[in-house]
């Protein structure tokens, strides 16, 4: 039996059930690429709604120039109404090539989808899930024929997130799957090949911004609005984690956070913190009902004010730099004497100095031991990214006030903005860094998809400056890699374990892009 169609045909026929927001914007961009649509929905009003949303969003396309008049027409005409649904049947959709249900996040639902949709299909039909969170192969355990079922799952908003995965579930041919990645590539979307693992590619290798930065906020090491401030000012993300819970709607991220947990068997790599069910359960979900992480007043986030930079004379404070890491120690020596800070030379600190610290991975205090620096005038300053951008600082719990005070003070000397944290092993950035990367490379090592679609795919659907195997290149595997044992050493929490696909690549000293 073949299931499969040929994407590019003229009069290829997609059939979508569920015309919510992902069906009707599926239709819209199929429409576009000159695909004949069939929408149907158990609510019959809501395929009328979906045309008119359709055909606005095409008209204003046309209207600014961006297509033609008799473009926009054909494609909105292309848009069609079916009486299509749980109580008619399918039959309307008997001549499709393919069918993609968008229906609710219910297997029962879904399952009572794909049986009536195979009632009246042809056995070559292909159907596809656009399900987020379920098993695809669950779903294609209630068809006659599962082989030709498989996953299809777009972002929203559909038209710009232009992604899709493609989920081989564990019955799903191959040609079920070439046909859908050549359908993506109509569509003008980003085809992802991924196995049927919770998350798929892209929700599973977000699971680490947000976690990581809840635990720092639960260990009382920084504020929601100074890691948001540091992730995006320091480490290039669009957006801190706190401000995307926000624009998610803790009522989503909190869900899919338990969820791939659970699904993954408590992996300590994914382990929920107890922050979110908390909010989750006080309805503070985001933008949507006005207060999430932030309060929002006329959409805006009212963001917390940063302390003062202290009034210090940094002249008159001595200044001694570890050179345990010698380039970051060169990196903060430069900086500070731009500052016009007074510098020591010795191999040792003097009675007086301020001591500073550049760990990577360790927290002030072990740093200070390892060389056996006086934790009282200890401050440390993250140097996994160029000194150019914000500064992070931290302290032992016995660095003295006035040396914080003159750090601060200091770093903030050339007009770069600073933040101060608790000690912490990895700052900020290191520690969400060093779990992204684990993470991808963790799906790497588990084949759920290729090196260069696990980059291109979170650079697509999580908007990442970078994808999780380049952002480890980029630092170094070996430097990551040394972050999470200082993590995994101090803690003693198997989630800061490296991933085996990153510790045999920063052993041999290659990149994390290598493929076995
Ligand atoms: P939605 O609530 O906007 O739309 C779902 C539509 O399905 C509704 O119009 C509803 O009337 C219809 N429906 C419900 N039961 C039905 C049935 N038995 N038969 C036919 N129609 C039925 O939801 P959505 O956000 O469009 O999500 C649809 C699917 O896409 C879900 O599986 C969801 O997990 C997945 N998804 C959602 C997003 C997102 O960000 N919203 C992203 C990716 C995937």
């Amino acid at each position: 039996m073949t299931f499969s169609f040929e994407a590019n045909r003229p009069g290829l026929t997609l059939g979508i059930v569920g015309a919510g927001i992902m069906g009707r914007g599926i239709a819209q961009i199929a429409a576009e690429a000159g695909i004949t649509v069939l929408l149907a929905d158990a609510r019959a009003a809501a395929v009328e709604e979906a045309q008119a949303f359709c055909a606005d969003i095409i008209n204003k396309k046309a209207a600014k120039g961006k297509i033609s008049e008799s473009e926009a027409s054909a494609a909105i005409a292309r848009i069609q109404a079916t009486d299509a649904g749980p109580d008619k049947g399918y039959a309307a959709f008997a001549g499709c090539d393919v069918v993609i249900e968008a229906a609710a996040e219910r297997l029962d639902i879904k399952h009572a989808v794909l049986r009536g949709v195979e009632a009246a299909v042809s056995d070559r039909c292909i159907i596809a899930t656009n399900t987020s969170s379920l098993s695809v192969t669950s779903f294609a355990a209630a068809a006659r024929i599962p082989a030709r079922v498989a996953g299809f799952h777009f972002f929203n908003p559909v038209p710009l997130m232009k992604i899709v995965e493609v989920i081989g579930g564990v019955l799903t041919e191959a040609e079920v799957i070439e046909s859908l990645v050549q359908l993506a590539q109509r569509l003008g979307h980003y085809p992802v090949r991924t196995t049927d693992t919770p998350g798929f590619l892209v929700n599973h290798a977000g699971r680490a911004f947000g976690t990581e930065a809840l635990r720092i906020v639960q260990e009382g090491i920084a504020s929601f609005a100074d890691i948001d401030r540091v992730m995006v000012e320091a480490a290039g993300f669009r957006m801190g984690p706190f401000e995307l819970f926000d624009l998610t709607g803790l009522d989503v991220s909190h869900t899919v956070i338990e969820s791939i947990y659970r699904q993954y068997y408590e992996e300590p790599r994914y382990r929920p913190i107890q922050i979110t069910a908390q909010r989750y359960a006080a309805g503070l979900f985001g933008r949507k009902t006005g207060r999430g992480f932030y309060e929002y007043l006329d959409g805006k986030a009212q963001k917390p004010a940063e302390a003062a930079v202290p009034q210090v004379d940094v002249a008159a404070v001595p200044v001694w730099v570890s050179d345990r890491h010698p380039q970051a120690g060169a990196a903060v020596r430069a900086a500070l004497a731009i500052a016009g800070a007074r510098l020591e030379q010795g191999a040792q600190p003097s009675a007086q100095a301020l001591i500073i610290v550049t760990p990577f991975g360790e927290d002030a205090t072990t740093a200070a031991l390892a060389d056996n620096l006086d934790a009282a005038r200890t401050v440390a300053i993250d140097c996994l990214f160029d000194l150019e951008r914000r500064r992070t600082l931290m302290k032992t719990p016995l660095t003295q006030p006035e040396f914080v005070q003159a750090a601060h003070a200091l770093f903030a000397a050339s007009g770069k903005p600073v933040t101060v944290i608790e000690d912490s092993p990895g700052f900020i950035a290191q520690r969400i860094i060093a779990a992204i990367v684990n993470i991808g490379a963790e799906i790497a090592q588990q084949k759920i998809a290729s090196p260069a679609d696990i980059n291109k795919a979170v650079e697509l659907g999580l908007g990442y400056p970078l994808g999780p195997l380049a952002l480890g290149d980029k630092h170094g595997a070996a430097r990551i890699l040394a972050i999470l044992e200082a993590m995994q050493s101090f803690y003693g929490d198997p989630r800061y374990r490296p991933s085996p696909w990153l510790k045999r690549r920063a052993l041999l000293g290659i990149s994390l892009m290598t493929a076995c």
